[in-house]
């Protein structure tokens, strides 16, 4: 069964594209089980961020010479390339920036400020990470809103009936993780949405651990934004992508003001260009931008179900070789869950095994992962968190396990 799975998706293969995968921490091979922190680039990537600077570095949308062209319609052809990726209508609801703390940000100033006032309802999950709270909070802050939180069951799953009970007339935005970074929740979105619709609310998506695992529709999910990060999808730090409905990119105030983002500046009066141009003031992050292209080149080739298919499996089986470990507590086992493996051992700190996994070459993250409410929630101020990628392989699951037990017989 695991030789059949291996053969087809053929990680052994898929491996050699990823340079960095191939070498040694205090001489053990490298086991690299922080992806949900950050993942590694194929080739591809490496090479289209080299071909970038040797041939055709430029700026992009001013030039009238032949590298600015070139430059420019490798940028637009990137915004296709997310645009055809994620399901959206067209490309431009396609806005590029930093990453996904940046595009849920740039709802919260410009849709937020534009709609929210005193007494209104912002309803968040307890799985969200610090960057889908802060910015409500801030506005939250500003506008004399009020955050409602929804609760998660023991498993880590969302309680469909509690956040009915918090949806009403006032709610104004909903703002969900597609899937938990702390725990692997895969939330149900598409319900939640609906849900959310019925009362008129708006509904932002932290989809960040969603892009690199599951094959996103936006326009099925029918959320109002989602946004997200190439860094954690194969390409490089430094670019993001926030989709946003076509409407509401043209109703909403722009964000950061300055060049590209106009069409005509007086000192007395601007007009600002249409979406998404109107969202990307200044120099974007252009080789990012065309490099992340490259990576979801690489993941199309792959294919998304495929890869989902594959660390479904993965994770089902680190989670049963995990449950094992005498010691050690799992958390987070909601039943539609991605590879990330949560625990601790009652007796170690996540931050000690995390160390001493690491002199063993394996990478993982231990604390809080930017998510302090959902540790809250499970009674931990952190946790140990091994998380997979689909270059992951049984082989390291069973290294980690061995290392683990190591740990706990020591200890
Ligand atoms: N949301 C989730 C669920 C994440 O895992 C992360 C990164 N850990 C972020 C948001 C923030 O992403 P970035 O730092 O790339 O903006």
């Amino acid at each position: 069964m695991l030789l059949e799975l291996n053969d087809l998706f053929d990680v052994k293969t898929i491996r050699q594209d990823f340079p960095l995968l191939h070498q040694e921490v205090y001489g053990k091979p490298l086991i690299w089980l922080d992806n949900s922190s950050t993942t590694q680039k194929p080739q591809s990537v490496i090479d289209t961020l080299t071909q970038f600077y040797k041939q055709y570095n430029s700026n992009v949308h001013r030039a009238v010479h032949t590298l600015g062209i070139q430059a420019t319609d490798a940028y637009e052809a990137a915004r296709e390339k997310v645009q055809h990726f994620i399901g959206a209508n067209s490309a431009s609801e396609i806005i590029f920036v930093r990453g996904t703390t940046e595009g849920i940000n740039l709802v919260a100033q410009t849709y937020g400020r534009k709609y929210i006032r005193e007494g209104d309802e912002i309803i968040l999950s307890t799985l969200e990470h610090h960057s889908n709270i802060v910015p409500w909070q801030m506005l939250a802050q500003e506008t004399g809103a009020i955050l409602k939180v929804i609760p998660v069951s023991d498993r880590g799953e969302i309680l469909l009936e509690e956040y009915a009970q918090l949806l009403s007339s006032r709610t104004r935005i909903v703002a969900l993780v597609h899937v938990s970074n702390g725990l692997g929740t895969i939330l149900p979105i598409q319900e939640m949405t609906e849900m959310a619709h019925q009362y008129g609310a708006r509904v932002v998506i932290d989809g960040a651990q969603g892009v690199p695992h599951l094959s996103v529709d936006v326009q099925s999910l029918d959320c109002d934004f989602y946004a997200f990060s190439g860094h954690k999808m194969f390409g490089p730090s430094g670019i993001g992508v926030l989709y946003g409905k076509q409407e509401i990119l043209e109703d909403i105030p722009p964000w950061q003001g300055g060049g590209s983002m106009i069409r005509s500046v007086t000192f007395e009066k601007t007009t600002y260009e249409v979406p998404p141009a109107k969202f990307e003031a200044g120099t974007p992050s252009i080789a990012d931008a065309i490099a992340l292209g490259a990576a979801i080149d690489y993941l199309t080739n792959l294919g998304m179900n495929n890869i989902a298919q594959y660390e479904h499996k993965l994770t089902d089986y680190a989670m049963a070789q995990l449950a094992q470990i005498p010691g050690l507590r799992l958390i987070g086992t909601a039943k539609q869950k991605v590879g990330v493996l949560s625990f601790i051992f009652e007796d170690i700190s996540p931050v000690e095994v995390g160390q001493l996994l690491a002199l063993e070459g394996i990478a993982v993250r231990a604390g809080h992962h930017c998510a302090q409410p959902t540790m809250q929630r499970f009674g931990v101020t952190g946790t140990v968190r091994p998380s997979l990628a689909f270059y992951n392989t049984y082989e390291e699951i069973d290294s980690l396990v061995e290392v683990l037990r190591q740990i706990k017989l020591s200890n």
